[in-house]
């Protein structure tokens, strides 16, 4: 069943989003060759509860952790660990809360010091790839659209899209109908329809779209070793323009400007 959210609901949802967008911002600004990523996970969940809320994916389904943090080939789903950040890194930072009776999830990939040129750029087509499945997700059109903008633009650049792992519907629990694959055909899938909140989260790989999981039980890699790269937004969708995104990266973007200068 995909929900459909009253005003009410969309601003709570902003206000999660709202809240995960900071707290990945506050993490930007700590992230350097030698951090070790549960530093990471400790700054995001004090950062989260200071501001009222929970972490939305602790202890979901088990899971040990505020923050989703993916190093290289890890797609998504790393475990915050002992492993120290070292140059030349990606990393995935996905955070979920949980505030006022709904969920937040968005991620963000970022480069650690020096980052070579090829995975630069994976980065910036990854993050293209998502805001073009935004533009996609008007009401009316389906959810395969969004999917068809996302595979398009990844693999007209030389990369792979995951298909294990989707996007999906958020609201009063963390992963609602419909799923949201990064992949497929215009006019195939669910009709999108105003106020239906949905995450975006295109997981794109260098190499090829095959990923297995790690004996961890969680973490998902990619089988030939290569970087995979993704960014995740919350967007709802609006009768008859662009659908309102509740995620920004514009606390994050003045972050790493600051730290560039
Ligand atoms: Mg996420
Ligand atoms: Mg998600």
């Amino acid at each position: 069943m995909i929900n459909i959210r009253t005003e009410e609901e969309i601003e709570l949802l902003r206000q999660n989003n709202e809240l995960v967008s900071k707290t990945l911002a506050e993490v930007a600004k700590i992230i350097r060759p030698g951090i070790a990523t549960k530093v990471l996970d400790r700054r995001a969940e004090e950062y989260i509860r200071d501001h009222g809320a929970k972490p939305g994916f602790l202890g979901y389904n088990g899971f040990p952790a505020t923050l989703c943090i993916s190093v290289n080939d890890t797609v998504v789903h790393g475990i915050p660990s002992g492993y120290e950040l070292r140059d030349g890194d990606i990393v995935s930072v996905d955070c979920g809360t949980y505030l006022h009776g709904y969920y937040g999830d968005s991620a963000f990939t970022f480069g650690v010091g020096e980052v070579s040129e090829p995975v630069q750029r994976l980065l910036k087509v990854t993050r293209e790839s998502l805001e073009l499945g935004i533009e996609a997700a008007l009401s009316g059109a389906r959810v395969g659209h969004i999917g068809h903008a996302v595979q398009q633009h990844a693999e007209r650049n030389g990369y792979s899209v995951v298909r294990e792992l989707v996007g999906h519907g958020v609201g009063r629990n963390m992963h609602e109908d419909p799923e949201v694959p990064n992949y497929g055909l215009r006019g195939v899938g669910p009709k999108l329809r105003a106020g239906m909140v949905i995450c975006i989260e295109p997981m794109v790989n260098m190499g090829s779209k095959n990923v297995y999981q790690d004996s961890d039980g969680w973490a998902i890699r990619t089988k030939d070793g290569k970087p995979s790269a993704h960014f995740e937004k919350a967007v709802a969708i609006r009768e008859g323009q662009a659908a309102l995104q509740l995620t920004t990266f514009d606390y994050i973007d003045e972050v790493l400007q600051r730290l560039n200068n």
